[in-house]
């Protein structure tokens, strides 16, 4: 029928405007930016680094500036430094770290591929999206410090991805663990290698063998010769 498609659009827009009036599912205005959208959790838009506490961000750095994300990204709009020195992890190991961590927003494009490819769950999709600067360039241009966020954060935006990540870095880090514990343990239980003959008969105390074809039996190793007695005395 002629016009069908239109009336059902208007059927639409009506019970929308009947429902927004009872219905809070139906409420389609809101009072942006005083009254924040409530994103849906697998919105993304631009990286944050991923740090195991809120008190020590840049201590507790995930990221070990492996430099994979870096290379990967299409736009080339991730740059980063390699610290000189290594200092412990969130875990107690020693790791090289970003000395300079930064992304360019002007020029992310939220692909997510750096997320896909870091071996170490550093770097994940935030929901900021309210992202403005008067400045193009430097203003869009995010550090290290501006980038790096807790866990915590990371729980509150994508509570099903971070739960998954957590459960499998702890599986990691048992796994770890045991295999540090069986190889410890394997090392202690081997037997002790054998003194070889060569330098058991030059050790200080052990026996000389005997000549090939003597009957003499091996010679013992010189033993301290008993002192001569003292000289008594004269008879007065
Ligand atoms: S989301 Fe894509 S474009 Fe943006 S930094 Fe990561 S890899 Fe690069
Ligand atoms: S974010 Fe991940 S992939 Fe990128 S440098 Fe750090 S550890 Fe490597």
């Amino acid at each position: 029928m002629l016009g069908k498609g239109l009336l059902q659009g208007l059927a639409v827009t009506a019970k929308n405007l009947v429902g927004s009036y009872h219905d809070p599912a139906r409420y389609v205005t809101q009072e942006y930016p005083e009254v924040q959208p409530k994103l849906p959790e697998a919105y993304r838009n631009f990286p944050f680094l991923v740090s195991e506490t809120a008190d020590d961000p840049m201590g507790t750095l995930r990221c070990v500036a492996c430099q994979i994300c870096e290379k990967e990204c299409p736009p080339q709009c991730i740059y980063i430094e390699k610290s000189k020195d290594k200092k412990p992890d969130a875990t107690g190991k020693a790791q090289i770290y970003p000395a300079v961590f930064a992304i360019d927003t002007a020029v992310c494009m939220s692909c997510q591929i750096c997320v896909e490819v870091c071996p170490f769950d550093a770097i994940k999709m935030d929901q900021e999206f309210a992202i403005a600067a008067t400045d193009r360039f430097g203003g869009l241009l995010l550090n290290r410090e501006q980038l790096a966020k807790p866990n915590a954060y990371y729980h509150q935006i994508h509570p099903t991805e971070a739960a998954e990540v957590d459960e499998r870095l702890a599986a990691e880090r048992r796994a770890a663990e045991e295999k540090a514990r069986l190889a410890a343990a394997a090392k202690a239980a081997a037997p002790k290698p054998a003194v070889p003959a060569a330098a058991a008969a030059a050790a200080p105390g052990a026996a000389r063998p005997a000549p090939a074809g003597s009957t003499a039996p091996a010679a013992s190793a010189p033993v301290d010769p008993v002192p001569p007695p003292a000289p008594r005395p004269p008879s007065p």
